[in-house]
């Protein structure tokens, strides 16, 4: 039904130019516009509930309406609304946010530099390993292998990062010097015959192979997330981390980056993904969780390695010639300071925890329903890949067409859940209950048999 005039949806269709919309279906079909959030629920301009299983964008770990953040904000902004920390200017929410990350960050690290997105942390760690390849006086060592299917957002070197085709395509990306080695997807991935552990084998032995062929010495990095999280929620196949590591420690001036946008701050059972795989990245970068995306902040932490050669440039050249007007934002971080100490308070990861086989076990019972190809999952984040053809594992065309309609479906129903590609996504706010995980799970299933009745 078409919005009538001078309703929000169709000044939002006049006005409104979304992102990662398909512009000319909006044209047609206009926004649901949100109104407010409670907990794990939000609520649209007609009163219609949902639980918010993505958490936005995978983001608000304490819920919709946390007071503390409120009044964290509010404080900080009667103290001291902004200011900068260019040119040796500081203040207290920065520097106790970046205390606090280097206290519970999970590897030994040294600085942390903020940003305001993802992206934005990501873009500034190719800048940070082409300066400081530079100080180091290897100017050679400036690729970075990233893989297909990762998500690292969208700024033309973190759309760069990314290996996800829609985030490449008119834009003229990647940019040189970025490269893609093999998604560690082992249902999609794995050839016939061949056992997890030895797709794993394969996936180290291919990322060894690039660095061989493009040349160790001029790769400076490899960059991933613990779990894919745009890219369709891949959990790691056993045994994959630890032959990745392995390839890594054979050439120790590759730089290993974790970005933790998704997994930090215990999405996955654990305060790091790091932690639930064992990594020992030199760079973190972290942003959503952080401030459970109320306001806008991300970090890059990094290690004492990557750091010293970069101070040193900088003093070469006499400053570093990077910085936003809002980087370190003073209520950005007072308000992460305070999500924080929440979810350390609440034991929010012990929640995360607990919850987590709850969600995991009840989408893995799905997987006997005929549109379902594969469950995976790890803590409070999971996927559930739709096919029509279990055997040939594809869906109807075009590719994702599926899964947008069953998400439609289960939002009708009132649990808001993410397509990507056909694979639907589940990342519930870390303060859920078994309650609302029963809600996601009977929804998801009520949703699934009504597009399998739907299809005949
Ligand atoms: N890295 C990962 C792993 C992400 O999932 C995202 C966003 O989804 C980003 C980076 C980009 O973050 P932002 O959207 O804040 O730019």
């Amino acid at each position: 039904m078409a919005p009538l005039p001078n309703s929000i949806e169709a000044r939002d269709i006049a006005h409104h130019f979304h992102p990662f919309t398909n512009a000319r279906r909006h044209e047609e079909i206009g926004p649901i516009v949100m109104a407010k959030g409670d907990g794990v629920f939000v609520e649209d301009i007609d009163g219609k509930r949902y639980i918010e299983a993505m958490s936005g964008l995978w983001s608000v770990a304490v819920g919709f309406s946390e007071k503390r953040l409120v009044d964290a904000a509010v404080k900080q902004m009667a103290e001291l609304p902004y200011y900068h920390s260019f040119t040796h200017k500081s203040h207290a929410p920065v520097v106790d946010l970046a205390e606090k990350l280097i206290n519970i960050a999970p590897v030994p690290m040294a600085k942390v530099h903020f940003t305001n997105s993802g992206s934005e942390a990501n873009d500034l760690i190719v800048k940070l390993l082409r300066y400081r390849a530079n100080g180091m006086g290897e100017p050679r060592r400036k690729k970075i292998i990233s893989r297909l299917r990762g998500y690292h957002g969208i700024t033309l070197a973190a759309a760069s990062l990314t290996g996800l085709p829609n985030n490449h395509a008119s834009f003229d990306l990647p940019i040189e010097g970025i490269l893609h080695t093999i998604c560690p997807h082992y249902w999609r991935e794995g050839r016939e015959g061949e056992s997890e552990e030895a797709f794993a084998t394969r996936c180290a032995a291919e990322l060894e192979a690039m660095i061989e062929a493009e040349g160790p010495e001029t790769i400076a990095a490899f960059i991933a997330e613990p779990v894919m999280g745009a890219g369709g929620v891949v959990i790691p196949p056993v045994t994959y981390w630890e032959k990745i590591q392995a390839v890594l420690s054979r050439y120790p001036e590759i730089v290993f980056v974790a970005d933790e946008v998704i997994c930090g701050f215990g999405r996955t059972g654990e305060m790091f993904g790091s932690v639930t795989y064992d990594l020992k990245p030199d760079i973190i970068t972290v942003s959503k969780g952080l401030s459970s995306s109320y306001l806008p902040i991300s970090a890059v932490i990094m290690n004492d390695r990557v750091y010293q050669p970069i101070a040193d440039e900088t003093a070469r050249i006499g400053t570093f010639g990077h910085g936003f007007t809002t980087t370190g934002h003073p209520v950005a971080a007072a308000v992460a300071l305070e999500n924080l100490k929440i979810i350390e308070e609440r034991d929010l990861v012990g929640n995360a925890r607990a919850r987590g086989p709850r969600l995991q076990d009840g989408l893995r019972r799905l997987a006997d329903h005929p549109l379902v190809g594969e469950v995976r999952g790890v803590g409070l984040i999971a996927g559930v890949e739709l096919v029509t053809d279990k055997e040939k594992k594809v869906a109807v065309q075009p590719p994702g067409a599926l899964a947008a309609k069953a998400f439609g479906l289960i939002q009708e129903r009132g649990v808001i859940s993410r397509a990507i590609g056909d694979t639907l996504a589940f990342c519930p706010p870390l303060i859920i209950e078994d309650e609302h995980i029963d809600t996601i799970l009977a929804t998801t299933r009520e949703g699934l048999d009504a597009l399998a009745a739907e299809m005949g």
